[in-house]
């Protein structure tokens, strides 16, 4: 698709949302049976996959810490996740985004609780229309809790971006490709950032006002994960099925 002229017209952006206004959420917990944990989340057009595998052996062995866990993040895009066929495998970004993801999640994890065992977080990207990596953060936080890893709180993310001028929330793939910014955010419910990239511009209160509402969209995130996970364990405490 070439540049949209307009990518806002008055306040309303091309997908008819609001510029403080997330993509819709949706939430399953445990979705997969073989994994420990494990959580389907779509964000607008993103599907993503999270499973949490462990405390487990570390393999390599020489990877194993004798103090603490050892945290790996793989995000992972599926060749028909996005227009163009994707050539399968690790790439520089898909490594980049494992990267930072990883390091969104461990500050909440008690990985001193675990020494010489792995704690392995997978996401796998189905459908892509931009923030896939805060979809995954989202769902691999939901997915670490299911797993019943010890963590301090959950983690909440969303990108912040600027486009023809206006601060908006949680960017779609248009105004990803032609915005002049993208910010994403991840944080605790207390506000502690734990993942914060830019890409493009903002002056220094355009800044202040995304973070502004990166805090207030996660507050919304992270309601909807507690839910989820609400839901899911108080169904089973009743002895009925796991709500969908
Ligand atoms: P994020 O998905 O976290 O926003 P990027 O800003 O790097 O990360 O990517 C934005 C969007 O660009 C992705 O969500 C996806 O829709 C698209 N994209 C990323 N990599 C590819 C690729 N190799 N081929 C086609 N589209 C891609």
């Amino acid at each position: 698709m070439n540049r949209p002229e307009k990518l806002i017209e008055g306040d309303i952006r091309l997908d008819g949302r609001r510029p403080d206004e997330l993509r819709p959420i949706k939430i399953k917990v445990g979705a997969l049976n073989r994994a420990d944990g494990s959580c389907y989340l779509e964000l607008g057009g993103n599907k993503v996959m999270a499973a949490v595998y462990g405390p487990r052996e570390v393999h390599p062995r020489h990877m194993a810490k004798s103090t603490s866990a050892v945290v790996r993040y793989r995000y992972s895009m599926a060749s028909f996740s996005v227009e163009e066929r994707k050539r399968p495998g690790p790439d520089r970004r898909s490594i980049e985004v494992s990267k930072v993801s990883r390091e969104a999640l461990e500050p909440v994890i008690f990985e001193e609780y675990f020494p010489r065992s792995a704690i392995d977080i997978f996401v796998e990207v189905l459908q892509a229309d931009a923030g896939t990596r805060t979809a995954g953060i989202n769902a691999a936080s939901i997915a670490l809790a299911d797993a019943g890893i010890p963590m301090k709180s959950l983690v909440s993310s969303c990108a912040v971006g600027k486009v023809d001028d206006t601060l908006v929330l949680d960017l779609n793939k248009d105004e990803d490709n032609y915005g002049q910014a993208d910010m994403p955010v991840a944080m605790t419910p207390d506000g502690n950032i734990t993942l914060l990239q830019m890409d493009g511009h903002l002056t220094r209160d355009e800044f202040r006002e995304a973070l502004e509402m990166a805090k207030g969209a996660c507050t919304t995130i992270y309601e909807l994960q507690r839910a989820a996970l609400v839901e899911k364990y108080s169904s089973q405490m009743e002895g009925g099925d796991v709500i969908e």
